[in-house]
């Protein structure tokens, strides 16, 4: 998964620039900490990470001057959409990035995490799909 970030952060650490009480060092040191965390909760929390790219952005674009700032978002986008297929992919197969099985995101009546392998395109089993369906319908009940 890290072969994402650090493509990433190989294509921008020549274009940062020097922070107030840091310098380039610090300021590249930033760049790939945060480079690595968005593709740790993109592999680790897809579901829930619905803005990878702008939320990536956000997190560096001050370690950029001006005239960079559209290179930067064009760089992130490009390997943070490869990145999302690639954990699409490997979610499609049925286990996760580093190749360890996907599990059902629900809790059983126990109160421990659902063991079985989600549904394609869903976080949840077909026992518990229901829940995703319910989900789904939240946001729309309170648009209404
Ligand atoms: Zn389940």
């Amino acid at each position: 998964m890290y072969q994402f970030s650090r493509a990433i952060y190989r294509e921008l650490s020549a274009d940062v620039t020097s922070q107030p009480g840091g310098g380039r060092v610090a300021a590249q040191a930033r760049l790939l900490t945060e480079c690595e965390a968005s593709m740790t909760r993109l592999a680790t929390d897809r579901h829930y990470f619905a803005h990878p790219v702008k939320t990536l952005f956000n997190d560096v674009r001050s370690l950029f001057p001006i005239g960079s700032q559209l290179h930067v978002y064009r760089t992130i986008e490009r390997h943070m959409l490869e990145a999302i297929a690639y954990v699409d992919e490997q979610a499609r197969d049925g286990v996760t990035f580093d190749g360890s099985p996907l599990c059902c995101h629900a809790t059983t009546r126990k109160g421990t995490s659902c063991q079985r392998v989600p549904l394609p395109s869903s976080k949840y089993c077909p026992s518990h799909k229901h829940l995703d369906e319910s989900n789904r319908q939240q946001p729309a009940a309170v648009a209404a």
